[in-house]
């Protein structure tokens, strides 16, 4: 084995990457920069049959868009290319076979409806069949043939798989980094199917191969690949290559209830679980870019669940993930999914973009009302309204009041407006005529003075004022709204309340 570090992001293209897939590649990623080595991405696409259009396309558009992309993948540094497995098909049969002749696999020709027929009668014995040590000599396999008659029968064109001949009566014990010590009993597991006569390798004779020769040092994975590690390691050995080191990640659980959150809850819950959205006939599952999330929020909300630093500490930069990132401080248990906790993080990193870049998130929301404004006022507004924003999209319902006059008046508002209220607000307009320095400090000083020397309470008119500004009691610092749309503007939303209320 190599003494770089060099690990794998190596999903199957089967559809949109999942949020557990996303966490894999993001802990890969991590491990690598953390240890100076390389990240890469191999698509493993032998199991035609589940092949989809486009997922790969998206799986590596996701990893552009989360800022996370490999080192080396198609395309890019191909070092130990090609990365995709279907070009590389014509590799693994040589590897099937020097299994075969060294033993450690076999041909087995039975037929799908053979084995059925001996399914069903293991089954009315109540046993559940399971093809290993136990029967493989009395089903039909090159195990109890000549070599001649394999080869002959091979000649003939009939149908085959390569299974794994898994040793017998062993207790293998396997260190994983997060799971620690873990102990396999051989007799249990099934002779894998390695390579079947279309001339495919299954998953896990290409995945074996291609980590090998890829020089793979750590295989970081989801842990719904833990029972595939016994007969993983079994194949290293009998390959006579040294295994890469394990670390299984714990599952991603959904936010009630148990079990692991499923490509069908987001939608279903309401919040993504796919990175970007993903198109089909049926629809569209939506993604966490369309949906207004930042990368950095989506990877940092990623990197805790399942692992943290050993202290409170929540909000990381990319840099500081790849700093305090270590495997040995992943738990084993599930993460629990939160999607409150999710927005939370958006809410964070909202907070931390620029006004500039805010705004400019924010203009083209406008220019589809067809609403002009200057950078500078946008910017202002922004800078106003972000606090209790958790996304961009939501600006407009909280902003809407700084372009376009209130169009009704929120029922339970119109309480505070009271029959000495038109008055108190035909005096207010006077007041306000009168400023000649329109900034909100400055507007803010001359109303309260006014109230104070007329002794009028707070309340008599800051609320009907903000009513008749927004149509609401919400929105930001009341003279702030005032500044920005302007005296003018001010006066006739007073007087238009004054004859509508
Ligand atoms: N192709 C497998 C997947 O879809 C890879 C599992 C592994 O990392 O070994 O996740």
């Amino acid at each position: 084995m190599s003494q770089q570090v060099r690990v794998r992001f190596a999903p199957s293209p089967t559809g949109p990457l999942h949020i557990g897939g996303v966490r894999t590649a993001l802990f890969n990623y991590l491990f690598a920069k953390k240890n100076n080595g390389v990240f890469f991405l191999r698509i493993e696409d032998t199991d035609q049959n589940r092949y989809v259009p486009g997922a790969e396309e998206y799986i590596l558009e996701a990893l552009k868009w989360l800022g996370i992309s490999p080192d080396e993948t198609m395309g890019v540094n191909e070092k130990f290319g090609p990365y995709r497995q279907s070009e590389r098909k014509d590799l693994y049969q040589q590897y099937a076979k020097d299994l075969i002749n060294s033993g450690n696999a076999y041909y087995a020709f039975d037929t799908a409806e053979a084995l059925d027929a001996i399914r069903k009668e293991e089954e009315e014995q109540g046993k559940t069949f399971i093809y290993n040590h136990h029967n493989r000599e009395k089903l039909d396999t090159s195990l109890i043939i000549s070599k001649e008659e394999t080869a002959q029968r091979i000649a003939n064109g009939e149908h085959y798989v390569i299974r794994f001949k898994t040793p017998v009566n062993e207790t293998l014990h396997l260190h994983d980094i997060i799971r620690g010590d873990i102990k396999f009993e051989t007799n249990l597991l099934d002779d894998k199917v390695l390579f079947k006569s279309d001339g495919m390798p299954t998953y896990h004779l290409a995945n074996i191969v291609d980590d090998h020769l890829m020089e793979t040092s750590h295989v970081i994975r989801g842990e719904e690949w833990l029972p595939s590690m016994p007969l993983h390691v079994l194949l290293y050995r009998a390959f006579g290559w040294d295994a890469p080191i394990f670390a299984h990640l714990p599952l991603i659980m959904k936010p009630i209830g148990n079990g692991k959150l499923s490509k069908r809850d987001g939608d279903k819950l309401g919040f993504p679980v796919f990175p970007l959205d993903w198109k089909t006939e049926e629809g569209i599952s939506s993604g966490y870019r369309e949906k207004g999330f930042f990368p950095e929020a989506v990877l940092n909300f990623l990197a805790l669940l399942g692992w943290n630093d050993g202290t409170e500490k929540e909000l990381y930069s990319l840099e500081e993930l790849v700093n305090s990132f270590d495997l040995n401080r992943v738990h084993k248990a599930g993460a629990k999914f939160d999607p409150e906790k999710n927005k939370w993080f958006n809410h964070q990193y909202l907070m931390k973009q620029k006004h500039s870049d805010l705004a400019k998130a924010f203009a083209p929301i406008l220019a589809e009302k067809n609403i002009q404004v200057t950078d500078d006022s946008l910017i202002r507004i922004v800078s106003l309204i972000k606090e209790r924003a958790h996304f961009v999209s939501e600006f407009w319902e909280m902003s809407d009041f700084f372009f376009e006059a209130p169009t009704n008046y929120e029922e339970k508002a119109t309480k505070n407006w009271k029959s000495d209220t038109p008055a108190l607000m035909q005096e207010l307009i006077s007041v306000l005529g009168e400023i000649t320095d329109f900034t909100s400090t400055n507007i803010e000083t001359i109303v309260k003075d006014w109230m104070t020397k007329n002794e009028i309470a707070m309340g008599k008119i800051m609320q009907p004022f903000r009513l008749s500004l927004v149509g609401a009691l919400k929105g930001p610092h009341l003279f702030d709204i005032v500044e920005i749309i302007g005296k003018q503007e001010t006066i006739k939303r007073i007087e238009k309340a004054i004859t509508t209320l």
